[in-house]
């Protein structure tokens, strides 16, 4: 299987390595393979005996082709090991009436980016020895919260690697910070930034764009990559929990092998749901797919009306990490089923004039595979207790934002299907505005968050998060803006 850019400019295709490698195509498109393999419903039949490893193995082998199964099946095992997802990386639970949740944040960090970053580190490390880079590669974050912690957990002692995390010290919660200040590895580094969110992103790019720089890193056997969710690596684990969970619905009665399902995604940058898409692409039998977003409502827009316009407010909300106005994997979908000479004349436009506008025709193709809804502030935390006060579930903000839209999807459609609604995120995660959504009132220290959540409804905190209580903090240096490239080269070459 050969991976092609979505803007088409190159003129042949790349090995799956090359492309996890590379991340980013040389015409500033994403990589996509040639074509989607399709499954039967025998092969989900023979998958739904398997353990979760060694399901992810036999799909991923399908798009990877240049990694053998045994490859595959190894980081596969040492990714989802029972001891980093407990019970398991993606049970289905029930939420009565007919909606089901797809509970993808019982991994290290408890939220969703576990599922691809704890895999993704390990085909990266193959994929270095597969084209023969004798470099060691530099993996440079900055994050808002998230990422940051996921992609350290990851990349954490994988041969080959070092990461670099930059945070801002104005934009991360003090769950966050400390999760990352207590990490623990022989080939990471963080540093806290002076400065907000963007500071910390602009100052990663500059880094990344700056080729002498790259001249004397590599000169020094270093190469820098970055871990973002554009990166092919990172979409086809996510393909996976798709497949998973239909096999463990039909596995558990929930569903006749066959019957149509739909989906309901949290999205930001559009990752997570297109992987969903592709595994409708491949067989399963999906029917809608609902994309869910917050009060960054630049996704319902372009759902319903055909128009992305990235020109508007930004408005931070208590499901941050899908506080996004340029979802990146969208133009996957777009060169999915438009074509590639199409997404490379939208995306200009995009980059010109922050704005594009599908006809009548295209916006068809996307509304016969997807529904936009977006749920307010209001709205989110009332779906927070009332989930809790009816099922009993203690959901996060960014999942409450899905199951909204899956019950307003649900009386505008009269949909009859099930409905899995994907969680992204452990409640405890985001413990301060949970209990704001239960009880009106949070305190004002978001440490104390946790243990108040657990005391208000007696769920477990989970114990990644209660051990960063007792962890000592050893990455706690913060450096002003300015001092970035330093840090990065100090670490680099050391
Ligand atoms: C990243 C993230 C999302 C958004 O996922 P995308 O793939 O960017 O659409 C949703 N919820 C949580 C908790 C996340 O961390």
């Amino acid at each position: 299987m050969k991976y092609v850019s979505t803007r088409g400019a190159e003129a042949q295709g790349v090995s799956s390595a090359y492309a996890i490698k590379t991340g980013l195509a040389s015409d500033g498109g994403l990589y996509m393979p040639e074509s989607i393999p399709e499954i039967g419903l025998d092969f989900i039949k023979e998958l739904a005996g398997l353990t979760y490893p060694e399901r992810a193995a036999k799909i991923l082998s399908l798009f990877l082709t240049d990694y053998t199964y045994e490859e595959l099946l190894e980081d596969a095992k040492g990714a989802y090991a029972e001891d980093k997802f407990t019970p398991s990386p993606a049970p289905v639970s029930s939420l009565g009436g007919g909606r089901y949740m797809l509970e993808l944040w019982h991994g290290p960090t408890c939220a969703f980016k576990d599922m691809a970053l704890q895999i993704m580190p390990r085909l990266f490390s193959r994929a270095l020895r597969k084209c023969d880079e004798s470099r060691e590669a530099l993996i440079l974050v900055a994050t808002s919260g998230d990422t940051g912690k996921a992609a350290l957990e990851g990349y954490r002692d994988v041969p080959g690697t070092k990461i670099k995390v930059f945070y801002p010290i104005d934009g991360v919660s003090r769950v966050q910070k400390l999760q990352m200040q207590t990490q623990e590895g022989n080939n990471v580094s963080v540093s806290g930034i002076v400065g907000n969110f963007d500071d910390a992103q602009t100052g990663v790019k500059t880094i990344f764009s700056d080729s002498d720089f790259s001249k004397e890193l590599s000169d020094g056997g270093v190469f820098l990559s970055s871990a973002n969710s554009i990166n092919w690596g990172r979409l086809v684990p996510q393909i996976v929990y798709y497949i998973s969970a239909y096999c463990d619905m039909y596995k558990n009665g929930i569903i006749e092998l066959g019957e149509r399902i739909d989906v309901c995604v949290p999205t930001g940058n559009f990752g997570n749901i297109f992987a969903g898409f592709i595994a409708k692409l491949m067989g399963v039998r999906i029917g809608k797919l609902v994309c869910a977003s917050n009060m960054n409502n630049v996704l319902t827009d372009f759902i319903r009306t055909g128009e992305y316009n990235k020109n508007r407010d930004f408005h931070p909300t208590i499901s941050p990490s899908m506080d996004i106005l340029i979802s990146s994997n969208l133009e996957r979908l777009l060169y999915v089923l438009l074509g590639k000479e199409k997404t490379a004349e939208y995306m200009k436009k995009l980059s010109d004039e922050g704005r594009y506008q599908l006809t009548a025709d295209e916006l068809s193709k996307v509304q016969e595979h997807f529904v936009g809804y977006f749920t307010d502030e209001d709205m989110c935390k009332a779906t927070v207790a009332r989930v809790y006060k009816e099922t009993n579930s203690l959901i996060d903000t960014h999942t409450a934002v899905a199951v909204n839209a899956a019950e307003r999807y649900a009386d505008d459609y009269k949909a009859e299907s099930k409905m899995l609604v994907v969680s992204t995120a452990s409640p405890y995660k985001f413990a301060a505005d949970v209990l704001l959504s239960l009880k009106g009132t949070k305190p004002s220290d978001d440490l104390m968050a946790l243990e108040e959540l657990n005391k208000y409804t007696s769920v477990d905190i989970p114990a990644p998060l209660a051990k960063v209580l007792t962890k000592k903090a050893v990455h706690t240096e913060i450096i002003e803006r300015t001092e970035m490239k330093n840090a990065v080269k100090g670490f680099a070459l050391k």
